[in-house]
């Protein structure tokens, strides 16, 4: 494993990342509350986090990635008041809250593919899990860290020392603060385990629990699932910065009250996409989601282009300026491989096919320090735009560096071409090419040589590429 740094919120500081069990990693991400389509500024979140897994593969780790779907308990308020915004949801569109979980679980996982964001390798939903809930919020009564209150279990958070240290709290001046409104709490940072159905309202999501009938908060949600699946100590915990003073300090508290182990020992937060209003919101009729990108005629991948300009910890400003940059930038690098690929495919049936020089490894060696030191994707992909000018260096190792890049900028540039290649195949050419990745799987090395040449009397080359085979036409 190579050396990679990591910002961490505990400490404020980058910080050289140990992995607890190298090369395992074991990281959780908080995932979408799925009461309502993604924003783009929930998924500039999600877009840093893959970068992440995938510079972390980069540097020879294997991550195992868990994210959860937030599908109850998420109230309007951080202040565990208001409804939840899962019923809130369903009174909107006049649906079932689970019809509601379901459609928007399924539109975020269709945005999260179309921006190239590898899928995690678990998926947990809360209502999968109250009973893990309900045996944490019980390890935490035997401990003496929970009371009760006429509508809930609440985490005595005086009873936690160190809580205000993670978000460095000021928590006399909350105190001041919030007075009023307070209700039975004890203190105004203390937060809710476990909420009681209200008395006279049935609603569509509630549980039978050792307390009563009710729904977990939202905090313990993320507690339970990170330790059910990375267990009680694990590596790396990301979010959005938002996240900061209110539901990963909560979850910090309950979950090292409740096992005395430190939870998560590096802490990463993004900072915020903002629009011209200033915060982001799903409360205009036409809010800046994907799909409203995509009407607008621009590509997802531009916009994952548009995010790794900037470092995930500087706040970046989305305008439609900048998108059209983006997106024509995107373009000028797909037509640049586009072009590159057909003469690499002439020049490289001569000489033996793309390959690695001084100049490839060099300029990796400079994109992969960059992207070590706290994921400083503007810096790589200034690297990688100054390498392509390059007058020194031939089309070949050009195009091998911009299709290496390809593994954690994900910017589907292969896909594009190998789409656009098969478009344009003959059936014929097509069913040798299909034939020749059956021999590769079956190790029929011979027979996979064989095509491989027939291919090339057609004017066809194979490139045999991590993602699969690229045919490129060289006459
Ligand atoms: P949610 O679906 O509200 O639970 O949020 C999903 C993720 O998006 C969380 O990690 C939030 O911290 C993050 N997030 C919310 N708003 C923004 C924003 N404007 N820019 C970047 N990330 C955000
Ligand atoms: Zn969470």
């Amino acid at each position: 494993m190579e050396k990679f740094f990591l910002f961490n919120t505990l400490s404020r500081s980058k910080e050289e990342f140990k992995a607890l069990k190298p090369p395992q990693v074991r990281l959780y991400t908080c995932g979408p509350t799925v009461y309502h389509y993604a924003h783009i500024g929930n998924l500039r979140t999600f877009l840093f986090e893959d970068l992440l897994v995938r510079s972390l593969h980069l540097a020879g780790y294997e991550v195992f990635h868990v994210m959860n779907i937030t599908d109850v308990g998420h109230l309007v308020s951080d202040a565990d008041e208001g409804e939840d915004k899962m019923e809130k949801g369903a009174a909107r569109e006049g649906k079932s809250a689970r019809e509601i979980a379901n459609y928007y679980t399924q539109s975020f996982l269709d945005d999260f593919q179309k921006l190239g964001c590898r899928m995690p390798d678990r998926l947990p939903k809360a209502t999968d899990h109250i009973q893990e809930m309900i045996e944490l919020i019980q390890s935490l009564e035997k401990r003496g860290f929970v009371y009760r209150t006429t509508d809930g279990l609440y985490f005595d958070t005086q009873k936690f020392p160190r809580y205000a240290d993670f978000a460095r709290l000021d928590v006399e001046n909350l105190e001041a603060g919030m007075r009023v409104g307070m209700g039975e709490k004890r203190a105004v940072t203390d937060f809710a385990l476990w909420k009681f159905s209200p008395p006279k309202k049935k609603r569509q999501m509630e549980w039978e629990s050792p307390w009563g009938k009710g729904f977990p908060g939202w905090h313990i949600e993320c507690s339970a699932m990170a330790i059910k699946y990375l267990g009680e100590s694990f590596d790396i915990h990301c979010g959005g910065k938002d996240h900061i003073p209110v539901h990963h300090t909560n979850e910090i508290a309950q979950s090292e009250c409740a096992t005395e182990k430190i939870f998560a020992r590096y802490w990463l937060h993004a900072e915020f996409l903002t629009e011209s209003s200033g915060k982001m919101s799903k409360s205009k009729e036409d809010f800046l989601r994907l799909k409203l990108l995509e009407d607008k005629g621009y590509r997802p991948r531009a916009f994952r282009f548009l995010c790794l300009q900037a470092h995930y910890r500087t706040e970046l400003h989305f305008d439609w300026t900048s998108l059209d940059a983006a997106e024509a930038g995107y373009t000028g690098l797909l037509n640049r491989l586009r072009d590159w690929t057909r003469s690499v495919g002439q020049a490289g049936s001569r000489q033996g096919g793309l390959g690695s020089s001084e100049f490839v490894t060099q300029n990796q060696e400079r994109m992969k320090q960059a992207l070590f030191d706290d994921l400083n994707s503007p810096r790589a992909l200034g690297l990688l735009f100054e390498a392509l000018k390059d007058p020194q260096a031939s089309v070949e190792e050009k195009t091998s560096l911009l299709l290496w890049s390809d593994d954690f900028f994900a910017l589907g540039l292969q896909e594009v071409l190998s789409q656009e290649s098969s478009e344009t195949l003959g059936d014929e050419v097509q069913k040798l090419v299909q034939e020749r990745e059956k021999a590769r799987a079956e190790k029929r090395w011979a027979d996979s040589d064989r095509i491989r040449a027939e291919l090339l009397k057609m004017g066809y080359r194979v490139e045999d590429t991590p993602q699969g085979s690229q045919v490129l036409k060289v006459s």
